[in-house]
């Protein structure tokens, strides 16, 4: 197992833990270790990860319970986070890490922290009525979802590993392999995180909070006076940028629960995720969400609404009479449509390889969302780059009526900038997580075979290339694929 070097070999994986939450946070989480695993065995090992955030692969690949249960790696402290949150619109005062423990932060080679979660890995006090555990399929598909999030430089968590448990888990498709995933990230604070302590009425502890997510991801912003409200506007500045990419790539997240917005920023929690092929504004794949909500198009209203939650939260830390707080946050929260709005046309004129901004951009992009109905939504824009060069055949092969974009491609000719192609190429991926592909991976790797999961990754993470032999994994589902329909992430 050991690398070639051995005299580079680190047997504690080269972690360098600091807890700050547990160390600075006391009554917001609850000390609780993984359980144990009785058979160890990692499936996948992010070795290009490791290698950045300092982490010695070989030595991390040696020591499967550290990612299954059964053992920490040294310096590990792990704990249970408390969070509240909306879900699907409904208050929930607790809910908590059910089936995760962070086993800490660790300080990579320039120094920045990152959280190391394990989720799948056991009961803690905030379970409920779960049982903790998770299952290989859903666990390997946030691993591939999330690398290829972040290969489309979508800030997201990233995954270290998936590593089976040895213990078989009961499931309503009944009896399943258990796993447990490995999930960095730049923290785990989320909008929930602050209601928790703003549905108790704990002032003291809200505060300690937000200078704790400040110190974290706004360093600049420590001990200013007006720091709550500049902190408010960097959440919204991040997750309205984070929520135009997402729009920009057909990305459904499924559950944009309170819970499950960061305040970093970063994509959290792929479960019922998945990509939109043909271009249909309600798109909506989770099974649960039967009215909607988080359907293709709303995600920028749930944007909105889920951060004036995270107002709310902060109105007893910002100073000053209670009805001019109100006033100036609803001022802050009637400008985010209108902030949104300009990130998303930004990344829509880079997909459509427009240089500047012009007054009639929006009109033109929503004239080609019209136009484009029913349209597998990566596949045009990727094959716009072909029309860009005079090639029109490939995007035409995509329509079954392309009258409509007969009368809209002269006017963005108009505007296209020169060489605009190649720039397009960079932005619109050739090769998402198609879901039929995906599907067909974590099929293959409940039966014992990794091999298809293994293909899938390295296409996924390699988005933007065009390269003979990977047509297949750039096509659409075939018709016998049917609605698809994603179950949340136990
Ligand atoms: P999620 O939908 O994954 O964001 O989870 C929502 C809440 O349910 C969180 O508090 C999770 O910790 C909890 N949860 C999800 N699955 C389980 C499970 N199998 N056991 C215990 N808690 C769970
Ligand atoms: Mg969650």
């Amino acid at each position: 197992m050991n690398g070639s070097d051995p005299l580079s070999w680190s047997p504690d994986g080269g972690f360098r833990f600091d807890n700050s939450w547990a160390r600075d946070l006391p009554g917001t989480f609850v000390a609780q270790a993984p359980d144990p695993a009785p058979a160890p065995v990692l499936v996948v090992l992010n070795r290009a990860l490791a290698a950045d955030l300092g982490l010695d692969a070989d030595s991390l690949a040696a020591h499967p319970e550290w990612f299954a249960g059964g053992g920490l790696p040294p310096g590990a402290e792990a704990v249970a986070l408390a969070y509240a949150g909306h879900q699907f619109g409904g208050f929930s005062p607790q809910l908590g890490d059910g089936r995760a423990h962070l086993l800490g932060e660790h300080l990579g080679p320039d120094g920045r922290r990152w959280d190391i979660q394990l989720k799948g890995s056991g009961r803690t006090p905030f379970s409920r009525g779960g049982d903790g555990k998770a299952v290989l399929g859903p666990m390997l598909r946030e691993y591939l979802i999330s690398e290829a999030m972040a290969a489309l430089a979508v800030p997201t968590t990233r995954s270290l590993a998936v590593a089976l448990t040895g213990e078989d888990v009961w499931r309503d498709s009944g009896r399943m392999p258990g796993a447990v995933v490995a999930r960095v990230a730049s923290s785990h604070l989320r909008v929930g995180s602050f209601q928790f302590w703003s549905a108790r009425g704990d002032t003291p502890q809200l505060a300690r909070l937000a200078d704790y997510a400040i110190a974290r991801h706004d360093p600049d912003l420590v001990g200013q006076g007006g720091r709550i409200l500049a902190f408010f506007d960097r959440v919204v500045a991040r997750q309205a940028a984070l929520i135009a990419q997402w729009m920009g790539l057909g990305f459904v997240h499924g559950v944009m629960n309170t819970d499950n917005m960061t305040i970093s920023g970063e994509t959290i929690d792929y479960g019922p995720c998945a990509f939109m092929e043909g271009y249909a504004p309600g798109t909506v794949f989770s099974s649960i969400d039967r009215q909607g909500r988080y359907a293709f198009a709303n995600q920028p209203l749930i944007l909105g609404w889920n951060l004036a939650r995270l107002a709310e939260a902060l109105v007893p830390l910002i100073p000053g009479a209670r009805d001019a707080v109100v006033d100036d946050l609803n001022d802050r929260l009637s400008a985010i449509a209108p902030r949104y709005h300009d990130e998303w046309l930004a990344v829509m004129r880079a997909k459509l390889g427009l240089d500047g901004a012009e007054p009639g951009d929006g009109a033109l992009v929503d004239d080609l969302l019209a136009a484009m109905a029913g349209a597998d939504w990566t596949l045009t824009f990727r094959r716009l780059a072909d029309a860009a060069e005079g090639d029109l055949a490939p995007l035409k092969g995509l329509f079954a009526d392309f009258s409509a974009m007969e009368a809209w491609l002269p006017r963005w000719r108009a505007r296209l900038a020169p060489g605009a192609a190649r720039a397009m190429r960079a932005q619109n991926p050739a090769v998402i997580p198609r879901n039929h592909m995906v599907e067909a991976a974590l099929t293959a790797a409940n039966q014992g075979d990794m091999a298809p999961f293994h293909a899938l990754l390295a296409e996924v993470t390699d988005p933007f290339a065009d390269r003979p032999g990977r047509e297949a994994f750039t096509l659409p589902a075939p018709m016998g694929f049917g609605d698809y329909v994603t179950f949340c992430g136990t």
